[in-house]
């Protein structure tokens, strides 16, 4: 049998799609192997996000021209595919610039792949980025028992893709497309073979996920809190995470779901970028600082112990430093569980990198030092009064000791605990007894058999 290696970088989409093409390939003619040197078949699945990400393919391509020149001297076809979002922004220019890729195929096609690869083997140079009119998703295999298990008892699933915010530092509306969202039964049906697999735990993904609007058994659209009210139904499933959301989004059925579902985790990253209105309008970020503080307030009187994490990005061209300090006065109002931050770099094609007034580079790691020392001291914060408590933790896997499992808390931070493996994909009440730069660590306390909890704990 043929052998297949993906090589997925970024997001979690591009995981989650990696699994796909994975399971549509394994169908019938390829198995996996982790060694790309053994593979008749890369796919490189690539994230446009990071700074210079097509250079980066480019030089990733370099080390894989080596292993197929090698592989053809020994008298084996390697095919080489390009997917993702470098894919889709680059198109042809990938044909041209590396003439060791057979296949470039966007994210909305990679359920083409099969009939793509037999075209690549009867020698075509194959580009298919255009947006198909299908339903990619009707197109894909399910994964098997034995895959979902390998791939343990947290699973992503996609239910919306695209972006029509277009913030103007930001590729995903033109790399992925409009908003698009998965009808309510195919991700049930989705979430159900996962949970008879063991998966335990469902995180929603999408790149604005919170924007879901997918069609319900009666033809009619609904939004994100209605399909957790469907997820949180399926036997087996014990927790629902969701991510990434944009604060314009957070409706009231949503905060109606963090109310009403136990098991929907009180933890939510919502990215706001900048605390400056001033900024958020040049970002077209579509809503205020009043606003993005008064979903937080919403939230967090529906379920008192939600946790709020959120992305930063520091220096966007114009950025004044008061400007700056407002960004770090929603840290301070916030209290944020984590964060993630970043200095402004710009994307070719997108509005704000066409912009005069860019910011030098001295400050915006000056003002990136400042924010992540804030961000640092809130999480510092929240860890720290976790001390002495029980938490229920999902364990997921072994940890680096024998005899260790690692697992999260419901506010997703790594726990640590001496526990045996027999418990995998179990909820456990850990008392927390140390705290790590990464991770808790923590004593076990009981497991609980559970059902999968509808309404009112929240609390
Ligand atoms: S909402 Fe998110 S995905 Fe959409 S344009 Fe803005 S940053 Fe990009």
């Amino acid at each position: 049998m043929r052998k297949l290696h993906v090589k997925s970088f970024g997001c979690q989409m591009n995981v989650y799609d990696s699994n796909r093409m994975t399971d549509l390939l394994t169908r019938d003619s390829y198995m996996e192997t982790a060694a790309p040197e053994d593979a008749d078949l890369i796919i490189l699945n690539t994230c446009h996000i990071r700074e210079k990400a097509a250079e980066k393919v480019y030089s990733e391509l370099g080390r894989i021209r080596k292993l197929k020149r090698e592989a053809t001297r020994a008298g084996r076809k390697v095919i080489v595919a390009v997917a993702g979002c470098v894919a889709q922004a680059e198109g042809q220019e990938i044909v041209r610039r590396a003439p060791v890729v057979d296949m470039v195929v966007g994210p909305q096609n990679y359920h083409r792949l099969p009939a793509l690869l037999a075209q690549a083997e009867r020698g075509a140079r194959v580009v298919d980025t255009e947006f198909p009119i299908e339903d990619k998703f009707a197109h894909l295999t399910p994964p098997t028992a034995a895959a979902i298990r390998a791939r343990g008892v947290s699973a992503f699933v996609t239910v919306q893709e695209g972006c029509d915010k277009f913030c103007t530092f930001c590729v995903v509306p033109y790399t992925r497309g409009a908003e698009a969202s998965r009808p309510v039964a195919a991700i049930v049906a989705e979430v159900e073979n996962l949970a008879n697999a063991g998966v335990r735990e469902i995180t929603l993904i999408g790149q604005n996920v919170n924007a879901y609007h997918g069609e319900a058994a009666n033809g009619r659209p609904v939004t994100l809190g209605h399909l957790m009210n469907s997820l949180a139904e399926v036997p087996g499933v014990l927790r629902l995470r969701y991510t990434t959301s944009h604060p314009r989004d957070v409706d009231d059925g949503l905060i109606a779901a963090h109310r009403d579902l136990a098991i929907l985790m009180p933890q939510l990253h919502l990215p706001v970028q900048s605390g400056s209105d001033r900024m958020l309008v040049a970002m077209n970020r579509r809503h205020t600082r009043a606003e993005y503080l008064n979903a937080i307030a919403r939230l967090r009187a529906a379920r008192h112990d939600m946790a709020f994490t959120s992305d930063f990005i520091v220096g966007f061209p114009g950025e004044t430093e008061e400007d700056f300090s407002d960004t770090l006065r929603i840290v301070d109002e916030v209290g944020f569980a984590g964060a993630f931050s970043f200095k402004y770099s710009p994307r070719p094609g997108t509005p704000a990198a066409d912009r005069q007034d860019q910011i030098a580079d001295e400050v915006k790691t000056e003002r990136l030092a400042r924010l992540q020392e804030c961000i640092e001291r809130h999480q510092s914060a929240f860890n720290r009064n976790c001390m002495g408590r029980n938490l229920d933790v999902l364990l997921e896997k072994p940890g680096k000791i024998p005899g260790q499992l690692v697992g999260r808390s419901p506010h997703l931070q790594p726990v640590q605990v001496m526990a045996p493996s027999s418990l995998i994909g179990e909820i456990a009440t850990v008392q927390i007894t140390g705290i790590g730069s990464n991770s808790l660590f923590g004593a076990l306390c009981s497991t609980q058999a559970r059902e999968p909890a509808l309404a009112g704990a929240g609390g």
